[in-house]
């Protein structure tokens, strides 16, 4: 900036000169001295502002702002990191944010062990290409114990994936399971746009932790269910190396403890 002033007065006391007729000398010193000092500055001036743009665009990369990651997969912890706006829900029996929190983490522990690259990431996003991305939440309920696990997806063609996961999961979750995108949360995720994903980027609703039951359910199998959910990424992604946690069929739960449907 102050070289580009700074030429701007050179040109104008050049222009001056010519304006008021001066003799040889002046245009002597003017194309002498003053034409190749105004050429140096704006190629200085040039660099200066290349460097600066440089410069912002490291800045911006580095805050994420710009540029992208790049991964096998994307682990989200929902809400994580989060101190103003929606915090995620809460019960006497547990904080949503911890147990993101603590999935997540299992969860990437497990895969990167495997070789799995995983982009572990809280609730600012940044723009990140992988082949599979989760989000892991838990629902709350005003009304206890009338939600329950659900997956959120905002292309239909990461349905089968859903269904896939669904499957899996019900397998040893003995609780109620809400249609998938039963709310704009899950159907309109913030996330969605962020994250460019070959096989399905999908929020993983585990439980709702509002209901008593479900949530001392949910509290001693927090590190099981992080298993499930390495093994689903391993078997869909053909990595191997990640077992099945060693859960409690559904049925036999329920049959233990009496469970009603
Ligand atoms: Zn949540």
């Amino acid at each position: 900036m102050v070289f580009m002033v700074y030429v701007g007065v050179l040109k104008k006391i050049r222009d001056k000169l010519q304006y008021d007729g001066l003799p040889n000398f002046s245009i002597i010193f003017l194309y002498k001295f003053m034409e190749p000092t105004i050429k140096l500055f704006k190629i200085l001036s040039l660099f200066i502002i290349f460097f600066a743009f440089t410069f912002l665009v490291y800045l911006l990369m580095k805050k994420q702002i710009i540029g992208y990651k790049s991964a096998d997969v994307l682990i989200q912890a929902g809400h994580e990191g989060r101190t103003t706006g929606y915090t995620g829900a809460q019960s006497p029996c547990a904080k949503e944010m911890d147990w993101n929190r603590d999935v997540a983490d299992e969860v990437t522990k497990i895969l990167r062990e495997a070789g799995v690259s995983v982009a572990r990431v809280g609730a600012t996003l940044p723009i990140a290409k992988v082949k599979l991305a989760l989000s892991i939440h838990f629902d709350g309920s005003t009304a206890p114990c009338s939600s329950g696990a659900s997956i959120g997806y905002g292309n239909l063609e990461h349905q089968a994936l859903a269904t896939r996961w669904k499957n899996l999961y019900s397998t040893y979750y003995p609780f109620d399971w809400m249609n998938d995108n039963f709310t704009d949360n899950l159907s309109s995720y913030y996330g969605y746009k962020y994250v460019f994903s070959q096989k399905g980027f999908l929020v993983l609703e585990l439980g709702e932790l509002t209901c008593q039951k479900e949530a001392i359910w949910l509290r001693y199998r927090l590190k099981k269910i992080a298993v499930l959910i390495a093994y689903f990424v391993a078997q869909e992604l053909d990595v191997q190396g990640v077992s099945l946690p060693p859960l409690q069929p559904k049925e036999a739960f329920v049959h233990d403890e009496g469970f009603m449907y």
